[in-house]
């Protein structure tokens, strides 16, 4: 499958967010790389200026770094997501490296940031993430699937489960607050897996944020078509839980339970999307 890359410039770039406890985002890029069918950000491509579809095309702001340096004298400090539809650390940054320059003046502010990716490109990064305060960062990985062959599936240009893992622990043991978005919970293909992952990631977390999957006009197609290819007697156990929010409630009431009880046992925060 063919993706494309460009250079744009923007106008902001440290943006005010209407996510609950959450003060700006930060998107140091248009679109994402790895392509997940699930995305929830594919909206964004109406903002796109190239036609390819969603999870095929990067728009690279090569000027944010100029941009947040004349925004951050204006803007009073807070909690800055990073990010919220695009991954900081998709296979571009390698090359753009707007992330690191855009944590390079953040570390000596007092803004907050909250970094959240699927990519071990992170590590990168270990050099300006220890030069802030404790309290001032955080880096979290998106994890959901354990079987990696299941992962290509649905998040096909993203990075290996296992290299997520091992970036976690890298970043943990270096004294830096860590988390798991363990989202999208998906029926079977992540509950079959529960005990194996959350034991995969105790000792390298601080907290947990769990969400249900949410079928959304945009990724209902892809998400069919992947759920099929993996296993296609899930399509029928799928549409039955998802045909009304009285059935997704009922199946993933036991599911955050037994989650909640590991937070317990782990004494781990464990937190749930709203
Ligand atoms: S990494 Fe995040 S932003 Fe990128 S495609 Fe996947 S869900 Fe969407």
């Amino acid at each position: 499958m063919s993706t494309s890359i460009h250079e744009i410039t923007c106008q902001s770039i440290l943006n005010r967010s209407r996510i609950p406890g959450l003060d700006y985002t930060l998107n140091p890029y248009i679109g994402c790389l790895h392509g997940c069918v699930y995305c929830y950000a594919c909206f964004m491509t109406r903002f796109a200026k190239h036609p390819a579809p969603w999870g095929q095309f990067c728009e690279a702001k090569v000027n944010a770094p100029e941009i947040l340096q004349k925004q951050i004298g204006k803007l009073p400090p807070g909690l800055v997501s990073l990010s919220t539809v695009t991954d900081p650390y998709q296979h571009p940054e390698k090359q753009y490296a707007i992330t690191r320059q855009l944590l390079d003046i953040l570390f000596s502010t007092e803004f907050t940031v909250s970094i959240l990716t699927r990519s071990d490109l992170v590590l990168r990064d270990l050099d300006i993430l220890k030069q802030f305060l404790p309290d001032h960062i955080e880096v979290g990985f998106s994890l959901a699937l354990m079987d990696d062959s299941i992962r290509k599936v649905f998040e096909p240009r993203a990075p290996s489960i296992q290299k997520r893992i091992d970036a976690l622990k890298q970043i943990h043991d270096k004294g830096i607050r860590t988390w798991v978005f363990l989202a999208p919970v998906m029926p079977t293909l992540t509950t079959k897996y529960l005990l194996e992952l959350l034991k995969a990631i105790q000792n390298k977390v601080d907290y947990i944020l769990v969400d249900t999957l949410n079928i959304k006009g945009g990724s209902q197609v892809g998400l069919k078509q992947a759920v099929h290819a993996v296993d296609p007697n899930l399509v029928k156990e799928w549409e039955q839980i998802f045909s009304s929010s009285k059935s997704k409630h009922e199946y993933y009431m036991p599911v955050f339970k037994q989650i909640s009880d590991w937070g317990n046992q782990s004494q781990i925060e464990v937190k749930f999307c709203r």
